[in-house]
């Protein structure tokens, strides 16, 4: 049997755990209120099957639904604001068991603690301008993963991102910015330059989709991690307007 792309996985997964009404309807069972905007969901339309679910790694599978599911109280104003006393902090002064690697834009819009309604230790993020990747980012998610044992990593582009616009306007205009900001704008660029004429949403989710492809020929550790499913990398787009998450297929 073919091996199925990691984000098909993903997306299958998710699409069997919790964007069904009946898991919806799990998933926020004893909620009290009337919710009136959309649940986090995948753009992918393909049927749910339990055999997809079983062939990603339960830990991921596992991972992707409680990000899912913090994801659908966020949008539904259902947040339990989980382990964020001060109890839940003394209890992490010896250890972190993190559940998800989030690679997100420094966008103050964008904190994955609440977009996901997490809390202390859940999860390891990495934030810089345009959700990029360099020799720094990339050693703190091999630490993660070796350390830590974090079985899923998230790029997660957002909507109205002033990174990817800057890309798009300076790339546009040929332009050259000052102090250290070029460095961003290079790192984009390859989005940038696939989707002219596309608008930003698109360049964003290709530059998304172009760390996620990044992170997975990241050798020899990541792509390692990869190839044996110890690890899966996939790539997600929060809507501002709607607080919800959508996770991507690779194209
Ligand atoms: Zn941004």
């Amino acid at each position: 049997m073919p091996t199925m792309p990691n984000s098909s996985k993903i997306l299958r997964a998710l699409t069997a755990a919790a964007c069904t009404g009946a898991a919806i309807a799990a998933l926020l069972s004893g909620c009290a209120g009337t919710a009136t905007r959309p649940p986090a969901t995948p753009d992918d339309d393909s049927p749910a099957t339990a055999h997809a679910v079983a062939e990603i790694s339960p830990r991921a599978a596992a991972a992707t639904r409680r990000l899912v599911a913090g994801n659908v109280r966020f949008v539904w104003d259902h947040m339990q604001h989980p382990r964020q006393t001060p109890d839940s902090r003394s209890g992490l002064t010896n250890l972190q068991q993190p559940f998800a690697i989030i690679v997100s834009c420094s966008d103050s819009r964008v904190g994955p603690e609440i977009v996901f309604d997490q809390g202390l230790g859940d999860l390891f993020v990495a934030r810089v301008a345009g959700n990029v990747i360099d020799d720094h980012v990339v050693g703190s998610l091999e630490y993660a993963l070796e350390h830590l044992h974090v079985p899923l990593i998230v790029v997660l582009g957002h909507e109205y991102c002033g990174a990817v616009t800057a890309a798009r306007d300076t790339i546009a205009a040929h332009g050259h910015p000052e102090g250290h900001i070029g460095s961003l704008v290079e790192a984009i660029r390859p989005a940038v330059e696939a989707t002219l004429g596309e608008d930003a949403e698109d360049t964003c989710k290709a530059n998304v989709r172009n760390v996620v492809a990044g992170l997975r020929s990241s050798e020899p550790i990541l792509k390692a991690m990869v190839d044996s499913g110890e690890v899966e990398v996939v790539g997600a787009y929060y809507d501002l307007d709607t607080g919800g998450v959508t996770f991507l297929g690779d194209s």
